[in-house]
């Protein structure tokens, strides 16, 4: 048995994918220190291992991100920021821990300097596409995401204040999106990462971690007509506008409509809800995905995922980061559509809604890709994986 400590962001996002993994470490006798914050405490804790919380600094910086996770600078300045609070007081943590390994988000780039530091064995967890060279977006949509172009000084200013502090050489911004180790596990399939003959690297490939959640919404499916599923993910999913469109374009049709709008909206304002549509919070979107004709989603990687695991054709709208880079490919791959959020109308969502849904195409293209996801090992081959690269390294 040894002792890994995971270091996720706290996000369900990067939580959510990296659940079954840690699992079946746990079933495999191996003992795991979670890091995240309390929101998901219980979720790591039924995995059967350690939840630690990254404390109350980081949930301020957590707050003072809220709403701004869009502007791609400010967010990597804030994930500096982070390996300020949280690798001196980790450090002096894990000295009496003592693990034998770190896994870390691709984004919690504390976690590859604290294994640095530590002189450990580290294994890089990826819940978005591989971003090397060949896979960024084109220059127009990184501009389009770096939208201030007076918080770069600050993010060079903050690299070279992290590599006085922790003695490591400035983290230059391209790599906030590749943070590799010696070992990446990649929660996709290599048919749906774009130009994937092109990483270089030790780069697995185990697609999505589809397992059940346990998740304690309580909720009732609705039956006999085809069901429309939409979501803006749980980061920018605070557009009222968006939810109006879509009122008006499914209002009177005969289709179920299941809205997810996460917790920044006060659904008992929302006067004017469709008798067939059910709006929460937040939904146990497996099991609703398992169920759905049609997603409409932002394009988070998780979410997109999911429902190519389960063959649902999508409109992907994607807000930000990464997004457009997974809309691209589901539209690339056939299965769906990529609608710019500038044009997300009831009109446009009325239109492309029927055609997905009149074109068996789509669907099929779908399923195609949830073949591959289900060809690719999953969280066992992904243990497969850390176990052979642990015994490198005894
Ligand atoms: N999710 C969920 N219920 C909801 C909305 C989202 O379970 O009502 C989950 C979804 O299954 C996915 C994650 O939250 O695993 C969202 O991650 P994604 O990468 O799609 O988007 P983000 O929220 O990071 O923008």
């Amino acid at each position: 048995m040894s002792k890994a400590v995971f270091f996720s962001l706290p996000a369900h996002g990067h939580v959510n994918p990296s659940l079954s993994l840690v699992d079946e470490l746990v079933k495999r006798g191996e003992q795991v220190i979670y890091y995240t914050s309390p929101e998901f405490k219980h979720k790591v804790e039924q995995t059967g291992a350690q939840f630690r919380d990254y404390g109350e600094k980081l949930e301020s910086l957590n707050r003072e991100l809220e709403g701004r996770q869009g502007n791609l600078i400010y967010l990597s300045a804030c994930f500096l920021r982070m390996c300020q609070v949280i690798i001196p007081e980790t450090l002096a943590l894990l000295k009496t821990d003592r693990p034998d390994y770190i896994i870390y988000d691709s984004m919690a780039i504390w976690g590859r300097i604290i294994a640095k530091k530590m002189n450990l064995p580290a294994v890089c967890s990826i819940t978005t596409f591989v971003m090397g060279e060949g896979q960024l977006p084109n220059p127009q949509i990184l501009l389009s995401l770096i939208k201030d172009m007076g918080s770069i000084r600050q993010f060079n200013d903050l690299s070279k204040q992290v590599a006085a502090e922790f003695n490591i050489t400035p983290i230059r911004l391209k790599e906030m999106f590749t943070n590799e180790a010696d070992l990446n596990i990649v929660y996709t399939s290599t048919f749906f990462q774009p130009n994937a003959h092109q990483i270089e690297g030790n780069y697995k490939f185990i697609g999505p971690s589809i397992a059940a959640r346990n998740e304690r919404d309580n909720f009732d499916f609705p039956e006999n007509k085809p069901l429309v599923y939409i979501s803006l993910g749980t980061v920018f999913n605070n557009n009222l506008e968006f939810y109006n469109e879509c009122f008006k374009a499914f209002e009177n049709t005969g289709y179920q409509v299941v809205l997810s709008v996460g917790k920044q909206i006060d659904i008992d304002a929302l006067k004017n809800i469709p008798a067939n549509f059910i709006v929460r919070r937040h939904v146990p979107q497996l099991e609703v995905l398992q169920k759905a004709s049609l997603f409409i989603t932002h394009g988070g990687m998780n979410s997109v995922n999911e429902a190519l695991f389960f063959g649902v054709p999508l409109i992907v709208i994607p807000m930000s980061v990464d997004q457009p880079i997974v809309a691209s490919r589901v539209r690339e791959l056939g299965a769906g559509i990529y609608l710019e959020k500038r044009k997300a109308n009831h009109r446009n969502l009325k239109k492309f809604s029927g055609l997905i849904l009149a074109d068996e195409r789509y669907k099929n293209n779908s399923k195609v890709i949830g073949d591959s996801f289900r060809k690719s090992g999953g969280h066992r081959q992904g243990v497969d994986e850390i176990f052979a690269y642990k015994n490198l390294h005894p």
